[in-house]
């Protein structure tokens, strides 16, 4: 078979329409080096309220259906448009019901999760045949992503035996499994029956749409080599669905994630002010002032090392870590950036100590793309003790803009950081495995001091700058588990 190959990618998140996490990123970027190798892929998300339709012109298909949730029956309707610069189609589902919301999965107002997200997330998993009827497409492989479309090949495989169609399941955080009361399968449209411990759809007294996507699909992979081990391993790192990982092993797979290099080069970046290069880093520079600037922090500390970090202010991240060895940081004469949203103890514990140290630390509560950007080409290291990753992105995107990554030895940053040694003029970044205070400030500490050596610092930036985060390779990957998807698909399972 040819590269030839239908695909439609189904995700909660897809960038530039909606994006919390590195999700969106990757539903984003993956479909350009397929459609360039040949894949006609195509990708559906629900139609937030938060996307802009006049800006990606999305325009309403025709396509209208009525979706059984329980006794009630929700309209959807289905809308269309294009990636910018790109003439990928992207399939939109409305539903104001369960969309029309300032919100992606959390009220920003409380930041709460949705109390129904399971209920919206059934209505987008049964809205995905409606739509590919409507459209009249029928893709070779849907590939499905996280909790949130986990239940779209146990649909098919149940409810629609007939359809041919082969299905991969990526699994991009395995901490967000989507557990809900078993009264979610009276929406679904399945009944208890198959409700027991060990099956399918029972987790300790749970619907869990994790482990759905899980057993139904044909192959499953993660986004790290690493995490795809560890996900086995342990509770910690299985979160419970360990056991039911280790029983499909022989059709899991790690897929490292690449980047999307027309949105994080700092040699075309829009978003920064001074473009720059491996050739000419001067640009950097002046990237950095801008950001001292824009965070309010005194102009003379362009000498002085800046860390910085972007995430999703989430347990997962290591803020117990950082918060208490802030004032070491301060102490080292180093200036901290953030930029972060998320759990409201960590908002306020960065705000307080940008209020105590307030020429050394600045931090942004919220979320802004374009600051990323800028955080990314400003800094000098950037910091991310996971407790796990499954792949991360940021510190692909720092290495891309000669920012060298301080990262915990787990999932992808063990993948894709390699320890750094100026003597021999090797590796790209500070790596630390202990999940500890001491081991990551350690490893801050072996940062600071590297940054003293102009000349080994420069190389170490060339060789970050030099990492190949492409989506190149990955790319075939995903084309060959496409592939065994449909050679080892079960039709009417
Ligand atoms: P995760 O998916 O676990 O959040 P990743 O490192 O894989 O972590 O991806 C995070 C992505 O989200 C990156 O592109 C990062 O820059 C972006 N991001 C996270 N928080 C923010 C924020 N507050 N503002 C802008 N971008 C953010």
């Amino acid at each position: 078979m040819s590269n030839e190959i239908k695909v439609l990618l189904a995700s909660a998140e897809v960038f530039p329409f909606a994006k919390v996490g590195g999700l969106a990123d990757v539903a984003g970027s993956l479909p350009k080096p397929l459609k360039q190798k040949g894949v006609d892929i195509r990708v559906i998300l629900p139609l937030y309220d938060t996307i802009d339709r006049e800006k990606f012109a999305i325009e309403f298909s025709g396509v209208e259906f009525a979706i059984a949730m329980g006794e009630e029956n929700v309209g959807g309707k289905l809308y269309r448009g294009k990636f910018p610069d790109d003439d990928i189609p992207a399939y939109f589902i409305e539903c104001p019901k369960y969309f029309g919301r300032p919100g992606i999965y959390t009220d920003p107002d409380t930041g709460e999760a949705y109390p129904d997200d399971g209920e919206r997330f059934v209505f987008f998993s049964k809205a995905v045949p409606e739509a590919l009827r409507g459209l009249g497409w029928t893709p070779d492989v849907i590939h499905a992503n996280d909790y949130q479309t986990g239940l779209v090949p146990a649909i098919y495989k149940k409810l629609m035996p007939d359809a041919k169609m082969a299905f991969l399941f990526s699994i991009h955080n395995l901490a967000y499994q989507g557990r809900f009361e078993p009264e979610l399968l009276d929406l679904i449209g399945f009944g208890h029956d198959e409700f027991y411990p060990t099956g399918a759809f029972e987790f300790f007294g749970k619907v869990n749409l994790m482990k759905i996507g899980i057993v139904f699909s044909d192959i499953i992979n993660t986004v790290s080599p690493t995490y795809a081990e560890e996900i086995q391993s342990s509770e910690e790192f299985g979160h419970g669905l360990e056991g039911v990982l280790r029983s499909i092993n022989d059709r899991l797979f790690g897929v490292l994630n690449g980047i999307d290099q027309t949105v994080w080069n700092p040699l075309t970046d829009k978003d920064i002010p001074y473009n720059f290069s491996a050739d000419d880093l001067s640009g950097k520079r002046m990237c950095k002032a801008a950001l001292l600037k824009q965070y309010g922090l005194p102009e003379d500390r362009i000498d002085k090392p800046l860390v910085a970090t972007i995430s999703r202010l989430a347990d997962q991240k290591g803020f117990d870590l950082l918060i208490p060895i802030m004032k070491d940081i301060v102490e080292m004469d180093a200036t901290f950036v953030l930029l972060g949203t998320g759990q409201k103890e960590y908002e306020r514990a960065f705000t307080e100590l940008a209020e105590k140290y307030p020429k050394n630390v600045g931090v942004l509560i919220g979320f802004d793309n374009k600051l990323a950007h800028l955080i990314e080409a400003g800094a000098d290291m950037f910091l991310m003790p996971s407790r796990y990753e499954p792949c991360g992105l940021n510190q692909m995107y720092s290495m891309a803009y000669g920012t060298i990554p301080i990262v915990r030895k787990t999932g992808g940053l063990a993948d894709t950081v390699t320890p750094a040694n100026l003597a021999t003029d090797e590796g790209t970044g500070f790596v630390f495995e202990e999940y500890s205070q001491e081991a990551f400030l350690a490893a801050i500490r072996r940062g600071l001091s590297a940054y003293r050596d102009k000349q080994g610092w420069r190389n170490l930036q060339l060789r970050a700058m030099a990492f190949d985060s492409s989506w190149e390779n990955s790319a075939e990957k995903y084309i060959e588990l496409f592939k065994q998807a449909l050679a080892s698909a079960r039709w009417g399972d």
